[in-house]
């Protein structure tokens, strides 16, 4: 059982891991689990046009664990160099995979045109390359999904068993027990933050051989959950006291939901002032759709109220903002407001121009509640640069900056070792975490009598075999010095 890992390797984002398993009868089979975008700068986003070590026409299978971009978003990619074969999924992540992908073509090609405008202006436009993929690229990707997974029922693929179960980190998310001939293995996708959000807790897994598992937040503790919700109250009562605009980059799927969702109950109780809320991101507003449709997965309160036919993700005071025009006039709206807009790590979206129009300002205040790759622009910002240059402009940064990390929807160090307490004593390997918290969670997981290896980026490792003697694979780049601890929440 082999695995090469061609994203979330030493870095948390483009998860694509390629596996190879013996077929019964001889030969071999290959799976690939995820088939994630690089976001967050452009070092990490030139990723993207890697050409892939395998070809596309040869495996098996697609599985999605879930639907952020970072898991699904180059998958038209594959289908566009001839990849055919079926796209596994659980229905909600279906769902979202196409809202997510449809919104990634788009933002393509905008992006694409913009290029194109600038590098005519130096006789450039030919050096400019073609967007990823297009509009039709994803409509043939999504004709390949199978909304197949349920969580706790076994699909065969081939001689291949595989079982999702509940990860607990967005609406549809699953981690998956693969089970062949040679052992058991659990891919763990991302896992979800046990106490904060809108999801039910991840499943308790199975025993098994080998788990690869996320470390994006293998190295800390998340702030108790009532004590994220104070400190976002008490972010908002003092920005309203500041009477300027409130911005909250914010990530379309479970991050704006929760978002929402605790606005409403803050404003409900009386906690915060009832000042308008302006939910400037038409994909997180088609994303809500699906929260109404899966509730089963939500929190008791949550589906509750969805139950009674109400709309817990709804403030009284909410306007949904549906065109870039309607977005642009929020910014003649006088007096305290709240903007929720994508994307959450600044690198593009809406809240570009409402940092634009706000950051130099000391009565804005900037609410970050997602994680900031520390390349992006938001990632700037948590650093403490004083002046950031956003649409070709340099502006001030004079807001008031709040890093709120609590609303993370990632599973901290408790959530891992607790997943892993009833998974036998497999031999650990993580992904999807920066090197210097890969290297600090090794340690941890060996005083539990665990073996722990970190997964290099692109070389093949065996899953099953022994692992690295020293527990780093030769070649691996030396840690870089990251402070992540600043960074806020995480997808
Ligand atoms: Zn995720």
């Amino acid at each position: 059982m082999k695995m090469q890992s061609l994203g979330a390797a030493c870095t948390v984002t483009g998860s694509m891991h390629l596996l190879t398993l013996d077929a019964a009868g001889g030969g071999i089979r290959q799976l690939l689990i995820d088939c994630g975008l690089f976001q967050g700068g452009e070092d990490l986003e030139a990723r993207n046009r890697e050409p892939f070590p395998f070809d596309p026409r040869d495996l098996e299978a697609v599985i999605l664990t879930h639907a952020h971009l970072d898991h699904v978003g180059r998958l038209p990619l594959l289908v566009k160099q001839g990849f055919r074969g079926p796209v596994y999924c659980t229905a909600p992540t279906a769902a979202l995979a196409e809202t997510v992908l449809l919104d990634s073509a788009r933002l393509q090609v905008e992006g694409y045109r913009q290029d194109v405008r600038r590098a005519r202006r130096q006789g450039r436009e030919d050096e400019v390359p073609p967007p990823l993929y297009e509009e039709e690229d994803v409509h043939r990707t999504v004709a390949l999904l199978r909304p197949q997974l349920e969580f706790g029922d076994t699909l065969r693929v081939a001689d291949i068993r595989i079982t999702p179960q509940r990860a607990g980190h967005i609406l549809g998310s699953a981690y998956l027990l693969i089970e062949s001939a040679q052992g058991r293995l659990i891919m763990s996708g991302d896992l979800g933050n046990r106490e904060s959000g809108l999801q039910l807790d991840f499943t308790p897994p199975p025993a098994a051989d080998a788990v690869v598992i996320e470390t994006t937040y293998a190295n800390r503790t998340h702030r108790a959950w009532p004590d994220t919700l104070a400190e976002f109250r008490d972010a908002l009562r003092e920005s309203v006291r500041l009477g300027g605009k409130i911005l909250i980059p914010s990530f379309a799927i479970e991050r704006a939901q929760t978002i929402l969702y605790t606005l409403k109950e803050l404003m409900d109780a009386g906690e915060v002032p009832r000042i308008p809320v302006f939910l400037d991101s038409p994909m997180a507003a088609r994303a809500t759709h699906e929260y109404f449709e899966y509730g089963d997965e939500l929190i008791p309160p949550v589906r509750q109220a969805l139950q009674n036919g109400e709309d817990p993700f709804r403030p009284s005071t909410l306007h949904v903002v549906p065109t870039a025009a309607e977005s642009q006039r929020i910014n003649r709206y006088d007096g305290p407001a709240i903007i929720l807009a994508g994307n959450g790590m600044m690198t593009g979206g809406r809240i570009q121009h409402h940092l634009k129009h706000h950051l130099w300002k000391p009565s804005t205040s900037l609410v970050i509640v997602s994680y900031q790759s520390p390349s992006s622009l938001g990632g700037r910002i948590v650093e403490g640069a004083q002046s950031v240059r956003i649409m070709g402009e340099d502006v001030a940064v004079r807001a008031k900056i709040h890093t709120i990390g609590g609303f993370s929807a990632h599973a901290d160090q408790d959530d891992l070792l607790a997943f892993l307490s009833t998974a036998g004593k497999p031999h650990v390997w993580l992904v999807h975490g920066e090197l210097g918290v890969m290297e600090a969670f090794v340690p941890v997981l060996d005083r539990l009598g665990l073996k722990g290896d970190i997964v290099p980026d692109h070389d093949t490792v065996d899953l099953l075999g022994a692992g690295f003697p020293e527990g780093r694979p030769p070649g691996l780049p030396v840690a870089q010095e990251r402070d992540t601890q600043r960074s806020a929440g995480g997808e």
